[in-house]
């Protein structure tokens, strides 16, 4: 039953996350604190214990979900929706070139063809740049005055929204009183400095008003705005307004955005090794499989080194052969002494019985050595 509730818990996790942009675990975390729990596991640890998760204490993490904007109940028809703002993509033209504009987890993202910009949330951190290989040349990105009114436009937007956000937000939300006091607009009261608990930030009731309470440092989401600092030794610095402070210039990637096969060493030894252990027969080919040391030189050749106590010298390995014929690759085969990874060898040799082999190896050991854990 437990489990259950559990299982329905780590799905409000999820969904918080995904709401408030907070990194998984973050979330798990905060849904602990929830609960009176330092963190995630520490609630887990109390479930293995003699806690219980009631159905009310269900209700009550839903309800905790549902205010983040998270769909706390998966079928539920009728929710309020005023949070749950997920405007649709727009489409539009700047200086002759198509563009869609839209939004992912609080980012902005505009695309054309083949290329990508993203604004991130935090107001200060670098849009990033992503332009197709394919159109490295010719892309209109590359001109930095198009770029820069993608930039406004993007900007434009993710303030509309924040702002439309904010339509059924209390006054004293959206506007601080003569002393900077302003009301947190989902969770209430009413203070004049408010702190991030995501960067530490600190910053005035006026400040989260004109943000719409997201932070101007970090950009995380108003949830994780308090009214009391995350650690009273440590209340943060006062935060800059994105007036005074500029966003880090773009940066800009050539991508492959293609699905890519890079035939490098790890994925060449990963295929050579499969095709070891479809040709390993004993317990020993199997463990020869798995230890044998696979190395690619200039991209041309493998190289394959068994462990002599554990590969027959006279075995083909045709399975690996045949791969490396498909990679377009030469094969050299080579045995050394590994260390082994158990004693008596010849054990292995016999059997293809894992279990039977462990039973047995346990048999010897017990009789001329010793067993430790
Ligand atoms: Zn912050």
């Amino acid at each position: 039953m437990t489990d259950n509730r559990l299982k329905k818990l780590r799905t409000l996790g999820k969904r918080y996350a995904r709401a408030t942009a907070m990194p998984h675990t973050e979330a798990l975390n905060t849904l602990a604190m929830e609960f009176g729990f330092i963190h995630w596991k520490a609630l887990i640890d109390a479930v293995k214990g003699d806690w219980n998760l009631s159905d009310e204490d269900l209700a009550r993490a839903e309800e905790f979900a549902h205010q983040a904007g998270a769909k706390a109940h998966a079928n539920a028809p009728n929710y309020d929706v005023s949070f749950i703002h997920e405007p649709a993509p727009e489409e539009g033209e700047l200086c002759g070139h198509q563009y869609r504009i839209g939004d992912y987890l609080g980012d902005v993202v505009v695309s054309g063809k083949g290329w990508e910009l993203r604004i991130p949330e935090a107001p200060l951190k670098a849009p990033i740049v992503e332009i197709d290989e394919r159109h490295s040349e010719t892309s209109p990105v590359k001109d930095t005055i198009f770029l820069a009114k993608l930039i406004e436009i993007a900007q434009d937007r993710s303030t509309r929204i924040r702002a439309q956000m904010a339509v059924d937000w209390p006054r004293r939300s959206t506007k601080a009183d003569l002393d900077g006091v302003a009301r947190h607009p989902l969770r209430g009261g009413d203070a004049a400095t408010w702190h991030c608990h995501s960067c530490d930030a600190q910053m005035t009731g006026t400040q989260m008003a004109m943000n719409f309470w997201h932070c101007p440092n970090c950009g995380t989401h108003p949830l994780n705005i308090h009214a009391e600092p995350f650690d009273d030794q440590f209340p943060g610095e006062p935060v800059l307004t994105p007036d005074t402070a500029h966003r880090e210039s773009p940066e800009v990637r050539i991508v492959e955005p293609r699905l890519t096969l890079h035939l490098n060493e790890a994925a060449v030894s990963t295929l050579i090794r499969c095709a070891l252990l479809e040709d390993a027969s004993s317990v020993n080919e199997r463990l020869a499989a798995m230890r044998a040391e696979i190395s690619l030189i200039d991209g041309e050749e493998v190289w394959i080194t068994f462990d002599e106590m554990l590969w027959p010298e006279d075995k083909e390995p045709t399975a690996a052969l045949a791969v490396a014929t498909k990679l377009g690759l030469e094969v050299e085969q080579e045995s050394s002494l590994f260390t082994e990874p158990f004693a008596w060898p010849d054990i292995g040799s016999m059997m293809s019985d894992t279990a039977e082999f462990t039973e047995t190896l346990m048999k010897a050991y017990d009789e001329h050595g010793v067993i430790k854990r």
